[in-house]
């Protein structure tokens, strides 16, 4: 009786394998570490043989656990955005490093679109900004200086992470979901195809690309775990954290605390435009039909728990943040800002570096590990005001992520916020919702409504804090980020 989900979570870091049953109970899970190359600074790859790899022993231990692959109903992928992997058609071995999406090495080239005025055109095409994070601009730099891949010619395939994992699984079926295909700069938001112009604009062999597809549906069987399973959910990362807290109405929203934290806000059927400098993007794609998300994207949320941990040595774990930001009554006007790989939106200066200010030799540890804390707040405060500003208010927020077992950050994000926030016990947003794709293409459920029913009970955290406080903060916060990005501006 095949009474599971295998979902296949594929992170930056790490790929797991998950088996969830109908009532979104998590039965079992495997991970494997990924190796992280750094060739240069700012350049960061993976070995896409190495994903698959580490993807095949994941899956087969869950799968073996559970009594073999009659066992398992269907396969939902989610996974890493942006990564872009080269293969053979051929062989179906990778022809190039994948370039991961942290990747800076097309910033030039991002620079000379702009300065040629391309980025408006680009921005009403596609949602998104000329920016290094997407995947067109990766691709385009390794077609320049990879001989080997212009050398290829028609057995050349590109794709994304999930793409990829599914010409593996399928042994050749070439095509990305939606949700991924809006991340690469190449497609049409509107259309859901790939855009000619945009194509040409960063010289990508058009044979070389996969077939758009629905996020949940019939993508191809695979025998790679002991039986025929059929995969029938793929989702981006977000994405699939957004459906997986059940954010199927415009309006709702939710914001994912891992590395980097993510806001997705469900604006319904018809393509957002945002003018304060927020992503544009699909949100999930089914029967042909889209919805869309306002998004923004912080780069620096949990990483910098590790900074402090592993860099800094002011903490030793990341969980020792909560104690010590509970020890001090307040910040003792610290401000932190973040932005130790540039910052993100609203602001996008790829060149701001970070800040810690209004420190006094009465600043102990505890102010400095909760003035970075705050930062989290703080940021998505920043996301709140932008995301007003284009017509999607919150009305609740719904965290997920590894930060977000702090309770006393989830009581900041709403106090900051002055908002309700909502924190599901099961914080595995990412993989449900790959889970939740999964169960609708293979049949379980009529709708992502029904599908909804796997996301069980949350916490709730009220905003109780002085609205005086609130506003002192806030003040501290923009003189803070002002000078930050004016400087990074200079
Ligand atoms: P990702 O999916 O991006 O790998 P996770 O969602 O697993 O990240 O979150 C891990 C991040 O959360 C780490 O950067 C870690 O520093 C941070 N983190 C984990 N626990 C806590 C905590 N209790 N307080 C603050 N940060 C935490």
């Amino acid at each position: 009786m095949a009474d599971f989900i295998l979902v296949l979570d594929e992170g930056t870091t790490s790929t797991r394998a998950m088996l969830f049953d109908r009532d979104g109970t998590c039965h079992d899970s495997e991970s494997r570490p990924l190796d992280q190359h750094y060739p240069r600074a700012g350049w960061v790859e993976h070995d896409a043989a190495q994903i698959w790899k580490r993807t095949l022993e994941c899956g087969r231990t869950v799968v073996d656990r559970a009594g073999g692959a009659d066992r398992i109903a269907a396969i939902g992928i989610a996974n890493q955005r942006e990564t872009v992997v080269f293969w053979s058609r051929r062989t179906g071995e990778p022809l190039a490093p994948a370039i991961v999406w942290q990747d800076r090495r097309s910033a030039d080239l991002c620079r000379r679109l702009r300065d040629r005025g391309e980025e408006a055109g680009v921005q009403a095409r596609t949602g998104l900004l000329l920016d290094p994070y997407f995947s067109g601009t990766k691709i385009a730099w390794a077609l320049e200086h990879w001989p080997e891949l212009k050398a290829a010619g028609d057995d050349l395939a590109i794709g994304t992470v999930e793409s990829w994992l599914v010409w593996k699984l399928t042994g050749g079926e070439h095509l990305t979901d939606a949700s991924n295909a809006a991340r690469t700069l190449l497609m049409g938001l509107g259309t859901g195809q790939w855009d000619d112009g945009l194509v040409d604009l960063f010289g990508v062999p058009r044979a070389a690309l996969p077939r758009i597809t629905d996020n949940a549906g019939d993508f191809g069987t695979t025998d790679a775990f002991g039986g025929s399973i059929p995969i029938t959910g793929l989702a981006g990362d977000q994405q699939a954290a957004t459906i997986g807290q059940a954010c199927l109405d415009r309006g709702t929203v939710k914001a994912t605390y891992g590395t980097g934290a993510f806001v997705l806000a469900n604006c319904g059927a018809v393509p957002p435009t945002s003018r304060h400098r927020l992503l544009s993007t699909v949100l999930w794609q089914l029967g042909g039909r889209r919805t869309y998300a306002l998004e923004g994207s912080v780069f620096v949320a949990g990483s910098l728990m590790q900074w402090l941990r592993d860099s800094l040595k002011l903490i030793e774990r990341a969980d020792e943040s909560e104690g010590l930001a509970r020890s001090v009554e307040d910040n003792g006007g610290v401000y932190c800002v973040p932005a130790l790989a540039g910052i993100g939106a609203p602001w996008w200066e790829a060149e701001a570096r970070a800040a810690l200010t209004g420190m006094s030799f009465s600043t102990t540890r505890a102010h400095v590990v909760r003035a970075c804390l705050e930062s989290m707040a703080h940021q998505t405060h920043d996301l709140q005001t932008a995301f007003a500003a284009d017509g999607a208010r919150w009305s609740c927020l719904r965290i997920d992520g590894g930060m977000v077992a702090n309770d006393w950050m989830a009581q900041d994000l709403a106090d900051m916020l002055d908002l309700e926030v909502e924190r599901p016990g099961f914080a595995e947003t990412t993989a449900l919702g790959a889970a939740m794709l999964a169960g609708l293409g293979c049949g379980w459920f009529k709708d992502l409504s029904e599908a909804a029913a796997m996301r069980g009970a949350a916490d709730r955290f009220k905003p109780a804090i002085d609205a005086d406080d609130r506003d002192r903060r806030l003040a501290g916060w923009s003189a803070a980020v002002a000078a930050v990005v004016s400087a990074a501006a200079r």
